[in-house]
């Protein structure tokens, strides 16, 4: 498998957020969404054997929750699914992060996917793969990132539309988060201020929850690694 970093901190986003978390970052994305906080996975990272991997997760341990996150993880579905088999196999639970792109049928029914739908902001609307909506199930988590009011109006549409508060266990309103933030550790950083977002989800009823990044605002939001 090609990787950015193995690491241990808190989970950061959706119903997971404030949990200990094992991080696997994959190299390589295909999309180039505007506001990206990850740009640093398009190139480099380094080569690890299955095996390796599930040695790095180990010696983090005692934590049992691994989030699979890029980059686009999915990219290498052709060695991440047998990974995924093996480490719940061992007990582990498993998230990934995915953008929505690529096809998510054969991901494990007992990870929760967490799968973007790009709004028009991203610049990569229109690239979500329609057949992974009936891959979703009450475990997994849709999560649309909001740069302004036209974004706010397509996903609440979207959810709307296509009945989402039905289908999985979380439906995630996420502020745009400055890819170029100063150290404050606070909404400041937000393009979207999160109070106008929930004064617009509060205003429209919107059945979604609200995402901070939280470890933005626990840590310098430039840090990685955490
Ligand atoms: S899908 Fe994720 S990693 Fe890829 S460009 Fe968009 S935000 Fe960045």
């Amino acid at each position: 498998m090609h990787l950015i970093e193995i690491y241990k901190s808190v989970q950061g986003e959706s119903s997971f957020a404030g949990l200990p978390c094992i991080f696997v970052r994959l190299a390589g994305c295909n999309l180039r969404c505007s506001w990206c906080d990850s740009e640093y996975t398009f190139s480099g990272g380094y080569n690890q054997s299955l095996d390796e991997v599930e040695s790095a997760v180990a010696a983090l341990g005692p934590t049992r929750l691994v989030e699979f996150t890029g980059g686009e993880p999915m990219l290498q579905a052709k060695e991440l699914i047998p990974l995924m088999d093996r480490l719940l196999t061992l007990g582990y639970e498993l998230l990934i992060e995915t953008s929505g792109e690529r096809p998510l049928a054969d991901v494990p029914t007992h990870v929760h996917k967490i799968v973007d739908v790009k709004c028009p902001g991203s610049g990569e609307s229109g690239r979500f793969h329609w057949p992974n909506l009936d891959a979703l199930t009450a475990r997994d988590e849709v999560k649309f990132v909001i740069s302004d009011r036209h974004d706010y109006e397509f996903a609440r549409d979207f959810v709307k539309e296509h009945e989402l508060t039905g289908r999985v266990g979380n439906v995630l309103f996420s502020p745009v988060f400055s890819n170029r933030p100063s150290t404050e550790r606070n909404a400041s950083n937000c393009t979207l201020d999160p109070r106008l977002l929930v004064e617009w989800m509060l205003a429209d009823g919107v059945s979604a929850r609200l995402n901070l990044q939280i470890h933005k605002f626990i840590w310098e939001p430039m840090r990685k690694g955490v």
